[in-house]
């Protein structure tokens, strides 16, 4: 194992100041982790690094390979052809997430990118060695460095530029056999974060525009999170807040609803200031928000009538449009689209462009009175109704775009309410389809000789993003608290004096028959004072720390377990015994 008076091992007092994450610090004090030349998101993993990262693959490969799934390495320089097939190169390049290269000495200067994901590598691979349905199903997996220009790289490990990824992929000639191994995986990823020894939680999670129910995410509850996660425990239903439905609360009714009327609300420019003028509720306006959608190269104005006092989850609409992208219109788009005063739009915008699209949400769609833009400076409607006669207003199509928050019914059981929570998200499950394989042309021959697309599965794991989210669970005033399974030594050996020979001696000794018993040993050995190494140990945080000092003539060493601080005195002769069962058990008795 390691004798620290022959490693490197470098900790620090204080963390530098851009680290914000508490993982972030304490792997930077902890020297787990340098930021390779200073640069934000590429790090270095240093030895005590390596070894969790070796831990947490060894894990997940168990995991895999108890349902056969196979390892195997793709190349990470990927030539811009097989990501022009799937047609991502252009949209990895206009969100800039992809870093490219050229090959100037090619003909034509080549072009390259880092990979960022595998589908399309994966897919070029299989597509040269199918043939037949006999070959299906199988899922194949790698544990290998990804390259992202993340536009905010951050909270050190938690979002790199470049990281290590554990992605598999599965392939199937049936969607009962996809659904068979996904709910397969689903399980390996709840093992695989149990061992690991993380409080997490799968989430009904966004396919983006392909849908359906195939994607959960596993996250790792901690507030550093940058998901929002929804749930309602008395159903079990949790989901991230990009996809999560709900029921909003009921909306206050209007008691004695008179005829529709215009009234005036000359520079007004919020709900709430609408409600307060007009003396009614804010679950009683209408708002309607002009987005623009960008789809197929083309901008499209979408007009969403939404209840006043709930807000746009532009993830729903995004799918929902099946676009590239949506963005709140500008004023001055408001009036070019539709030559209406912004703050005044009514859901019968008079749109310029015959693309134009109108979304209502439920929330709007269920009030039988409302008070509503007229599309007239200075004018609202109150008690207006949904119709398609004269002195109605145009429903829309009724899309649920609404953004569930803590305190809203749940939907599938209305009398109990949503709560949220933050969460990293560990690892994300996918039911691909044939989004890859129909146009890279990944066939199999079924049973009447057809050609038929090969349907897949994607899994990802941020192994490295995995203990940078353990240590923000698990982690106190004086440093990290590593769970045995994927610390990287189980036992903190600390010498006091390495003046006295005695203790010396028995270190060694101790030393060597702990290893021998299996058990892995970092041996403070170190001419340093013992407050000096006591700090070090709480800081690295092992399991537990093995102390030999002055109860040594007595033949006692002082055992200490660095989650719960509690210590024990045990005999020499029965420390092999006490780790083992330690180790073996997580209990010394
Ligand atoms: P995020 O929403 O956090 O950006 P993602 O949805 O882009 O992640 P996937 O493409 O699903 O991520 O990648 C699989 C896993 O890889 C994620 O679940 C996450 O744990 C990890 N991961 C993704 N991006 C990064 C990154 N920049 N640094 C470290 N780990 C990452
Ligand atoms: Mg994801």
């Amino acid at each position: 194992m390691t004798r620290l008076s022959k490693s490197f091992f470098v900790t620090q007092r204080e963390a530098p100041a851009e680290a914000v994450a508490i993982s972030h610090k304490l792997l930077l004090r902890g020297g787990f982790i340098r930021p390779l030349g200073g640069t934000a998101g590429l790090y270095t993993y240093g030895p005590l690094m390596w070894r969790v990262l070796t831990k947490i693959e060894r894990i997940v490969r168990e995991e895999l390979d108890k349902i056969d799934a196979q390892e195997m390495l793709l190349p990470q320089l990927h030539p811009a052809e097989i990501w022009q097939e799937s047609g991502r190169w252009s949209v990895y390049l206009a969100e800039g997430l992809m870093f490219t290269l050229k090959d100037s000495a090619a003909e034509g200067a080549r072009e390259f990118g880092l990979g960022p994901t595998h589908e399309e590598a994966v897919c070029d691979f299989v597509r040269g060695n199918l043939t037949t349905y006999r070959q299906l199903p199988f899922t194949l997996y790698q544990i290998q460095t990804k390259f992202r220009n993340e536009r905010r790289p951050r909270f050190g490990l938690m979002r790199g530029r470049e990281f290590i990824m554990k992605d598999a992929y599965s392939f199937h000639a049936t969607d009962e056999s996809l659904k068979k191994t996904y709910g397969a995986m689903y399980q390996v990823y709840s093992n695989i974060f149990s061992r690991s020894g993380l409080n997490f939680r799968p989430v009904e999670a966004d396919s983006g525009a392909i849908g359906g129910s195939g994607s959960h995410e596993f996250m790792a509850l901690a507030e550093i999170g940058e998901d929002t996660i929804l749930y309602c425990d008395a159903i079990n239903y949790a989901a991230n807040l990009e996809k999560a439905r709900s029921l909003p609360p009921q909306a206050v009714p209007v008691a004695h609803p008179g005829p529709l009327a215009k009234v005036a609300t000359p520079g007004l420019k919020t709900v709430q200031e609408q409600a307060r003028l007009l003396d009614i509720d804010v679950t009683q306006i209408v708002k309607n928000i002009l987005y623009v959608a960008l789809k197929a190269g083309t901008e499209f104005p979408v007009l969403v009538s939404i209840r006043g006092d709930r807000q746009v989850n532009e993830t729903k609409l995004k799918n929902f449009l099946d676009a590239l992208d949506v963005r709140l219109a500008t004023d001055a788009q408001v009036l070019d689209f539709t030559g209406v005063t912004p703050g005044f739009l009514g859901p019968d915008a008079p749109f310029t462009l015959k693309t134009a699209q109108h979304i209502t949400d439920p929330s709007a769609a269920a009030l039988p009175y409302f008070s509503t833009g007229c599309n007239e400076q200075g004018y609202h409607w109150i008690n207006a109704r949904w119709g398609t006669e004269p002195g109605t207003l145009p429903l829309g199509a009724v899309v649920d775009v609404d953004t569930a928050q803590a305190g809203d019914r749940c939907h599938l059981k209305p009398d109990a309410v949503l709560e949220s929570a933050r969460g990293i998200e560990l690892g994300h499950i996918f039911q691909l389809g044939t989004k890859y394989s129909r146009p890279m042309g990944v066939t199999f021959a079924d049973e009447a000789g057809a050609a038929q697309p090969v349907i897949m599965g994607c899994y990802g794991i941020g192994v490295s993003r995995l203990p940078a989210a353990l240590i923000e669970q698990s982690h106190d005033a004086d440093g990290m608290i590593w769970p045995l399974a994927i610390a990287p030594y189980q036992v903190h050996l600390v010498l006091t004096n390495i003046k006295d020979h005695a203790q010396l001696q028995v270190a060694d000794k101790l030393y060597q028959k702990l290893q021998d018993a299996g058990i892995e040993v970092l041996l403070d050995d170190r001419d340093e004072r013992a407050g000096v190494k006591f700090k070090d140990a709480d800081l690295i945080g092992l399991p537990y720390r093995l102390t030999l000092g002055r109860d040594l003539k007595e033949g006692i060493v002082e055992v200490r377990e660095r989650k719960t601080g509690t210590t024990e005195k045990v005999a020499v002769e029965q420390v092999i015994e006490h780790f083992t069962r330690l180790v073996q058990t997580g209990h010394s008795t």
